[in-house]
């Protein structure tokens, strides 16, 4: 029966590291979109951002043609001056030459303030575009890192799963029947270390003659409340406590 017992914990051990694959398997998919998502999100950022670039360039040039219409006007409006005939003609071109003069320093200011805008934008796109390169870099590693995990993870839980075979085909079939039946309905644990009186399973104080009985190592028994198999996890030797719980 102690062979058993010993037979069942390592199933039990082997059966919990299949299960701890198959969550880190199950996570891998989401982490790779959260990094896709991420990376996504940062290259539009940059592309808005060259958007933003190009739409400054192209205000930028609208305003200096219409500076230059403007002065070009102002030239015919200054030249006109000299052909007035009447006091009235003449004191409606400075009007217009006023007002021409006007419109050209304001978009005088205006260019600057295009110049300043396509200034800023182009700082920020250097810094994306820097930003964004590491990004990709880190992307790539990391998306490498999680693939090559994966094919582990496959690798790992194939081998994992024969070690479980190769353990069940030792169980007596009716044993067997009932730590899967524990196992499907006990958090995937079916095995589970006692020590003083107290199911690690479920908390709960076992009679004193249950407890007598596992210490002894001749039967499987069962734990009264959770339906556990359990075994005597003997902690007195606080080194032990570690390596047995959860086992
Ligand atoms: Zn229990």
């Amino acid at each position: 029966m102690k062979e058993l017992l010993s037979l069942l914990r390592d199933l039990q051990k082997v059966d919990s590291a299949i299960e701890k694959i198959q969550g880190r398997k199950a996570q891998l998919p989401g982490m790779l979109e959260a990094l896709d998502e991420i990376f996504t999100a940062s290259r539009t950022e940059m592309e808005e951002q060259k958007e933003k670039l190009q739409e400054a360039t192209k205000k930028h040039r609208e305003k200096e043609e219409l500076l230059r219409r403007g002065q070009d006007s102002l030239k015919k409006a200054k030249a006109r001056q000299f052909e007035v005939k009447t006091n009235k003609e003449y004191e409606a071109i400075l009007k217009e030459v006023e007002t021409l003069e006007i419109k050209s320093s304001q978009m005088e200011d205006e260019i600057l303030e295009a110049m300043e805008e396509i200034d800023r934008v182009r700082g920020l796109v250097q810094n994306i575009e820097r930003d964004f390169d590491q990004a990709r870099l880190r992307y790539e590693g990391e998306r490498k890192k999680r693939a090559e995990e994966l094919a582990l993870a496959d690798g790992d839980l194939h081998a994992t799963r024969e070690k479980s075979q190769a353990l069940r085909e030792k169980v007596p079939p009716d044993i067997l029947k009932r730590y899967d039946t524990i196992r499907n309905v006990s958090a995937g644990i079916a095995v589970i270390g006692v020590w003083k009186e107290v199911c690690q399973g479920c908390r709960m104080n076992l009679p004193p003659q249950l407890y007598n009985e596992i210490q002894r190592e001749e039967e499987i028994r069962f734990c009264p409340n959770c339906n556990r198999i359990l075994y005597w996890d003997d902690q007195s030797n606080g080194d032990n406590e570690k390596n047995h719980r959860g086992a």
